[in-house]
């Protein structure tokens, strides 16, 4: 018994013992687990980035108030980023209108020397930069004919340290990024460092460069105000936004090119079809990702970044009569809406006078001309790049860089007749799928680049791939 007594006892203690080491084990997971959980948690934390645009915390809604109390006041210097393109020549529209208030001082173009000979001739900036320096003995001479001394030219520059030199030009308080593309980022980046206030047209250089253009717009206390029409409506109906009451982002799309085309048509696309924007007169890139609906699938990763929304609280509607630029939904379900003829210029103009409002002669706006306004949900099928568009904003990181130039280059080469319309967003999913091994989820702006690089390169590589399952119709 008193072996039996012992062994039970013993093994009754072994037992407590085991339970003991069970119980330690079962805290030393619990502990492993919590500990997994928190780094987890703060690298979120960490990673979430605040919103690009000046809303959302008290800060902002004060400087808000101060601004619009104290109106726009002294004339604003502006640099211009593609001064010779859509979003430039309206830009410089509401420079012409209103002179006592906004002055180009600062222009950068492209290769477009007749548009740019007659602006410098009407706008006389300090400084112009052209994207080659070969033709600025052509530019000169130019100037000349049209009678203006060597005296009067403006500073000429040229290339990447002349696109440089405008976005930083000293006496100009915001820069107008009207360029295409990546080729906007390193500009924009030089231009918040010199604390120039952005007037973001270039939504390429949000949607690449976001994980390291905001943290940057927040060092150097810098505001970035949108200029995309459906960005310009979001903030507009931010504005006296208390923070923390903004529910849902619901970005308004016109359809684009083929908004009245049936899905088994878009095998027929040409070039020249994607180019018809049926609302908005605009550059060749932004059009053509119009009708891929692609503008769109980036206004939602360009929303994220400027007003922090989670991509699950971004909603896209379709709106044919582009009347409504966009709406929010605040907290209560209040849905507000920003309303206007389809004209940049009142997005670009709010872009450099915010908060203030200048007034303007342009056409008022009529409900009864209106008469209709009309909603559908998008097609996903039909327009696959939309939920491509989510899918790299909702994995971050340098996956947006991804897609961004992916998207870049295969608009190019459909442009350029070497890419059918249906391989468009097939090479961009090939290419964002080979991305997944090298992703980034805090890249630096070195890093950003090589993504862009590598991506536009990685879309070369899989053409002739992708152009044996699609046609290139001519
Ligand atoms: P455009 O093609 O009409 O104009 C582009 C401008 O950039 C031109 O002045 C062009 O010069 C210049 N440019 C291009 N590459 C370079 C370079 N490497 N160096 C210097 N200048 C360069 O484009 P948009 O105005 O339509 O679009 C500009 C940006 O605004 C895009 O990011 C677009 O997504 C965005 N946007 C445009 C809207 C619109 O209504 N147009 C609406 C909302 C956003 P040049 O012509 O002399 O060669
Ligand atoms: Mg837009």
């Amino acid at each position: 018994m008193k072996e039996i007594d012992s062994s039970s006892s013993s093994s009754s203690s072994s037992n407590r013992d085991n339970s003991k080491v069970v119980v330690i084990g079962k805290m030393l997971r619990q502990t492993v687990v919590l500990i997994v959980l928190l780094v987890i948690v703060y690298d979120v934390i960490s990673l979430r980035l605040p919103p690009a645009a000046p809303v959302d915390s008290i800060a902002s809604f004060k400087e808000t108030v101060d601004r619009a109390l104290a109106g726009l006041g002294k004339q604003k210097c502006l640099s211009l980023l593609g001064s010779t393109g859509s979003i430039g020549t309206q830009t410089l529209d509401i420079c012409r209108e209103r002179p006592e208030q906004f002055k180009c001082v600062a222009m950068a173009a492209g290769s477009n020397l007749d548009v740019l000979t007659s602006q410098i001739l009407e706008f006389r900036p300090k400084l112009v930069s052209i994207q080659n320096g070969k033709q600025i003995d052509d530019l000169k001479n130019r100037l000349r004919s049209k009678g203006l001394k060597d005296s009067e030219f403006p500073e000429l520059a040229y290339g990447d340290d002349g696109i440089i030199a405008v976005a930083t030009y000293p006496t100009a308080e915001t820069v107008v990024t009207g360029i295409v593309g990546c080729a906007g980022l390193l500009p924009t980046v030089a231009a918040i460092k010199a604390g120039k206030d952005i007037a973001l047209a270039n939504k390429e250089t949000l949607i690449a460069g976001g994980p390291v253009v905001v943290p940057l717009l927040e060092k150097h206390n810098v505001k970035m105000i949108p200029a995309d029409s459906e960005h310009s409506a979001i903030f507009q109906c931010l504005q006296g936004l208390p923070p923390g009451a903004l529910r849902r982002v619901i970005l308004t799309a016109s359809g684009g090119a083929f908004r009245d085309w049936p899905k088994e048509k878009l095998a027929e696309v040409k070039v020249a079809d994607a180019l018809k924007h049926p609302n908005w007169a605009m550059g060749a890139k932004i059009t053509v990702d119009s009708a891929t609906m692609m503008n769109k699938g980036l206004e939602v990763i360009e929303a994220h970044y400027l007003f922090g929304t989670d991509y699950d609280n971004i909603d896209i509607v379709v709106h044919p009569q582009s009347i409504v630029h966009s709406a929010i939904e605040s907290a209560d379900t209040s849905v507000i809406a920003q309303l206007g003829w389809p004209d940049m210029r009142l997005p670009l103009l709010y872009s450099i006078s915010w908060p203030a409002r200048v007034p303007m002669p342009w056409k008022p706006f009529d409900f009864a001309t209106v008469g209709t306004m009309t909603f559908k949900a998008p097609d996903h099928d039909k327009y696959p790049c939309i939920p491509l568009a989510f899918a790299a904003g909702r994995t971050g990181g340098s996956m947006t860089a991804c897609l961004n130039a992916a998207n870049e280059r295969a608009n190019e080469l459909f442009r350029a007749e070497k890419l059918g319309y249906l391989g468009i967003p097939k090479a961009i999913e090939m290419v964002m799928e080979m991305h997944k091994n090298d992703l980034m989820m805090n890249p630096s702006l070195e890093d950003i680049i090589n993504v862009d690089v590598w991506s536009r390169n990685a879309i070369d590589s899989i053409l002739p791939k992708v152009n044996s399952l699609y046609t290139i119709n001519v």
